[in-house]
């Protein structure tokens, strides 16, 4: 009988453990129907960037597949109908997926389980889009990890598989009728990466020439000094173990660097398991207290659309307009402008960052953002706030970044170039002066905490 492989966050071929087990388990003739489910409670909340990300993924996925003599299978609907449907249509004595960690995804996973059990047929379940899977790892009294360090040394010394083969060539690959291709375009002038498998290898094969200067490059907005593999990680077109085998033949320390944030990764995925009211709530619940200003007012637009007249803000927020990605360094100091500069809780911020970036993750952009709020596990005090100004002229030196996404700064001198108001002449035509002032903003923010601390 044949099986069926439901893509999900695992949109390749490779290094794929739970693809060679529906290959494996289909048998003689019968092949794999490889089928993705676009699930309108996902696609619709997704927002047009990460839809038209993903639609791009699913045509390099069918790509891949025509060129293996096959033809991916995409229905919309809900998961539950569609998967257990397809799986009785071509009478498959298996179905089989990567297991998902998310909250949404554990349990539509246990309902999709359920309905297809009634036919006889099991979800074979195997593999996390992670290095160690969230759960795995335990503190020595048996408790979850709530901070990083020791986190990412247990993870490191637990290891991880080296990667898998892709199926082999000889794997038969069937169908049934799809319905509905999805083709999202991106929002007007956003410019996407490329999508799919090979664009991951090809940006981290570039990469790799550049990962020994990643140590210190990382940290500079205006430097190509980061490897952009988070759209790829994000859709599973490459898997983490793949980029670590590859770590692991180098010594820089730009490459221990590199492989300490994809502990970061995993690390947030592990809190969410645990923890999967964080994607909503304050993860420190004192802070939940706070008072909070209007998050629908002018001020909120401002930021969103990169005029609040702070340069480093307003050119990290027209990035993400403009490509789907903001430097780590600018989400940092974008964040915590929304939350410290205007008041504004983070989930409005992180809803908007949800929206609009092609990588936007649960767990790793929830957590982001309690970080920088003081919320999060392992998270920046909250008493500790980031000038913009200072910020902006310690990792953008020579203001390149901003010149970038700025174009109305280009003229500004280096020395004013993030502090445009303090020119001689003022704020070049066409860019605003600061819509709230940064040292009263903080005074206020840091009265807030008290009030909450007491
Ligand atoms: P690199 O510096 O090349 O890092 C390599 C990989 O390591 C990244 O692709 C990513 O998978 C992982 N990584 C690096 N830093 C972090 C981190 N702090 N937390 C978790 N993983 C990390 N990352 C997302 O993938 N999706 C998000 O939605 C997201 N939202 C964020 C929101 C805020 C407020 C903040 C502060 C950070 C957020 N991050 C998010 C983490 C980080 O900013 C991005 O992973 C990184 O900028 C992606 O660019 P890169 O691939 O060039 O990173």
């Amino acid at each position: 009988a044949p099986s069926v492989f439901w893509f999900r966050r695992d949109l390749r071929l490779q290094d794929n453990p739970a693809l060679l087990a529906a290959a494996a388990a289909a048998a003689g003739d019968d092949g794999v129907v490889p089928l993705f489910v676009v699930d309108p409670s996902l696609w619709g909340p997704a927002g047009r960037t990460r839809r038209a990300y993903l639609s791009a993924s699913l045509r390099a996925l069918d790509a891949a597949l025509q060129d293996r003599g096959g033809r991916l299978v995409v229905r919309a609907g809900d998961p539950v109908q569609v998967v257990t449907d397809v799986a009785r249509e071509v009478g498959a004595a298996s179905v089989h997926a990567s297991s998902d960690f998310g909250p949404y995804g554990r349990e539509r996973d246990t309902r999709v389980a359920d309905a297809l059990a009634t036919h006889g047929i099991p979800l074979e379940r195997l593999g996390s889009p992670y290095a160690v899977a969230p759960g795995t790892l335990q503190t020595g009294s048996g408790s979850p990890y709530q901070i990083f360090t020791p986190f990412a040394r247990a993870w490191h010394d637990h290891g991880w598989r080296e990667p898998a083969e892709a199926p082999p060539d000889s794997t038969r690959w069937a169908s049934v009728t799809g319905r509905g291709f999805p083709d999202e375009a991106p929002p007007d002038g956003l410019e996407l990466p490329d999508a799919g498998e090979d664009a991951a290898h090809q940006r981290w094969q570039e990469f790799l020439e550049r990962v020994a200067d990643y140590a210190t490059d990382r940290d500079r907005p205006g430097v190509d000094g980061t490897s952009r593999m988070s759209p790829h990680l994000k859709w599973g077109e490459i898997h983490p173990r793949t980029l670590l085998a590859d770590l692991a033949r180098l010594r820089s320390e730009g490459a221990a660097t590199y492989r300490t944030e994809l502990a970061w990764r995993d690390f947030y995925a592990d809190v969410l398991w645990h923890r999967p009211d964080s994607a909503r709530d304050y993860y420190k619940s004192e802070l939940a207290a706070m008072a909070y200003d209007d998050p629908d007012g002018e001020l909120f637009a401002a930021w969103a659309e990169g005029r609040t007249g702070y340069p480093i803000v307003d050119a990290g927020m027209r990035q993400l307009r403009a490509v789907g990605w903001m430097h780590n360094r600018v989400r940092m100091i974008t964040a915590s402008f929304l939350v410290k500069d205007l008041h504004i809780e983070w989930q409005h911020g992180a809803r908007h960052f949800m929206r609009w970036l092609a990588d936007a993750d649960l767990s790793s952009n929830q957590h982001g953002w309690q970080w920088t709020a003081g919320s999060g596990t392992d998270a920046s005090p909250y008493f500790r706030v980031f000038n913009p100004t200072t910020q902006g002229k310690k990792f953008d030196p020579d203001g390149s970044y901003v010149r970038r996404w700025v174009p109305e700064l280009a003229d500004v001198d280096d020395r004013h170039v993030h502090d445009p108001s303090a020119a001689p002449g003022g704020p070049p035509a066409g860019y605003p002066a600061p819509v709230v002032d940064h040292a009263e903003e903080r005074r206020e923010a840091l009265a807030r905490y008290e009030e909450v601390r007491r």
